[in-house]
């Protein structure tokens, strides 16, 4: 069992599952060479895989290639299925950001042939979260920026308006193909600037100045 933090709080909130949307921002998809998607493409990662904010990630022997996705990632506060927009809004409960470490040697092999991208994405430490804000606390309005630094440089810097679906239009979609439950966060994909880490890199992500996540590569 694994939980995430509320920011200038004692809560605790037990992880549910953690569902992860792909290519939801123009030219990440681009970079990538892939197609825009009439859907989100969503896919799942274990809790089993997270790590937080002062903690190391490690990469697997099998992969040469690591990168960083900097992501908002939303925590679901009600149980939902088939939900509108309307009660998507209100079953977002907190905001945090989140690392989606992806091995992309492995990814690559994977998508050619037409494999899922479980091995890519589910390795141990593939996932770190910060502490998580409430959305009672703070109100998101998409122009805040996500950032992304490696070794004090910015690898990864865009405003959340360039997603192409945007936060309710993920969870209204996403409750359709399953239900969400309490405790549940949702990954709403990275935007441009992915790239290769090494031993030694020191990642620090950020959303504005709201939350901020720090860690290294062993
Ligand atoms: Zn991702």
């Amino acid at each position: 069992m694994k939980t995430i933090k509320i920011k200038n709080s004692n809560k605790e909130i037990t992880i549910g599952k953690i569902v992860c949307v792909g290519r939801n921002y123009a030219e990440h998809v681009q970079e990538l060479g892939n197609t825009i998607p009439e859907k989100p493409v969503v896919f799942l990662k274990p809790v089993s895989s997270v790590i937080y904010s002062g903690d190391e990630i490690v990469c697997p022997a099998f992969s040469n290639d690591m990168h960083h996705e900097s992501e908002l990632v939303l925590l679901i506060g009600e149980n939902i299925k088939n939900a509108d927009l309307e009660i998507s809004e209100n079953a977002i409960t907190g905001y945090g950001i989140g690392l989606d470490m992806t091995l992309r040697d492995v990814q690559s092999e994977l998508k050619k042939k037409g494999h899922p991208w479980t091995i890519a994405k589910c390795f141990d430490t593939s996932t770190v979260l910060s502490e998580f804000i409430e959305k009672s606390a703070y109100q998101l309005s998409l122009d805040e920026t996500i950032s992304l630094k490696v070794n004090d440089e910015f690898r990864q810097k865009d405003q959340l308006n360039k997603m192409l679906f945007k936060p309710a239009e993920i969870v209204q979609y996403i409750s359709t193909l399953m239900t969400l439950e309490k405790g549940d966060l949702i990954f709403t994909g990275t935007p441009k600037g992915v790239s290769k880490v090494v031993s030694g890199d020191k990642l620090v992500a950020q959303l504005d100045g709201l939350i901020k996540l720090e860690c290294s590569v062993r």
